[in-house]
């Protein structure tokens, strides 16, 4: 019942001739996916052109970050209209990436995921541990904190437009993948929650993606779990054979 999304996110990776190639050739690779959401998150400066050549097909774009306000004196940053406006339909919030380098907190995580749902964006918000917090198990706590202060204060439509991507920081770009079962008790564990704060039908719906060193051979194996309904991929999403292998991957 709930329809699988696979997510490529392409980082700091790629000019606009290289993102718009590589979109061409995914494509036609995924033309005949059917009851799979697909996305690709290309840099800024590539989202306008990425757009356009997706227009019409199966693939949507998401941006890999944005503001939270609509428009003023903030030097550098960009609202969540004006990826509206660059064609996207999805964003990327709180990948770790930022919360590592950029300082990103469950604080600018909520700002920006309730200013992109109000500009009618879908927003992909990112959790996930780090290898010391795993260690010290305390990853359930951090997943719950994370979850909990990223989504405080948002409707139960607004959730219908949230897609979680819980992602282990130890398992991205690492070739570590959480196994199967690490990764469908985190995954239950951000449903049940996702219960008690919105309701289970709800929590019923909520897409929670895995991400972290997906490839066309462990994503089977993800996509058998009861709580994981699709992937956030980062390297493997750089190649459009890869990238459309893992979207092909219940064919
Ligand atoms: C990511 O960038 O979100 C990611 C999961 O990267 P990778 O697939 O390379 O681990």
């Amino acid at each position: 019942m709930r329809t699988p999304v696979i997510a490529g996110n392409w980082k700091l990776f790629k000019t606009i001739g290289e993102a718009t190639s590589l979109v061409s050739e995914l494509k036609p690779l995924v033309a005949g996916a059917t009851g799979v959401e697909i996305v690709v998150a290309p840099v800024f400066t590539a989202l306008s052109r990425v757009a356009d050549i997706a227009a019409g097909s199966n693939v949507q774009v998401a941006a890999q970050d944005c503001f939270w306000k609509e428009e003023g004196a903030y030097t550098g940053e960009v609202a969540p209209k004006l990826l509206k406006d660059a064609g996207c339909s999805h964003v990327i919030i709180g990948h770790s990436e930022r919360r590592q380098f950029f300082g990103e907190t469950d604080q600018t995580v909520n700002n920006k995921a309730k200013a992109a749902l109000d500009a009618g964006l879908t927003a992909i918000v990112c959790v996930g541990e780090t290898l010391a917090e795993r260690e010290a198990g305390v990853t359930f706590a951090v997943i719950g904190k994370q979850v909990k202060e990223g989504l405080a204060g948002l409707s139960v439509d607004n959730l219908a437009r949230v897609i979680v991507a819980y992602e282990p920081v130890w398992a991205i770009g690492t070739g570590k993948t959480a196994s199967d079962e690490q990764a469908q008790e985190v995954h239950a564990s951000i449903r049940a929650l996702i219960g008690e704060l919105f309701g289970t039908s709800a929590a019923a719906e909520l897409r929670i993606l895995y991400g972290g060193s997906v490839k066309p051979d462990n994503v089977k194996g993800l996509m058998t779990q009861a709580d994981i309904d699709g992937a956030l991929v980062g390297g493997a999403s750089l190649v459009a054979e890869s990238f459309a292998a893992i979207v092909n991957y219940g064919a």
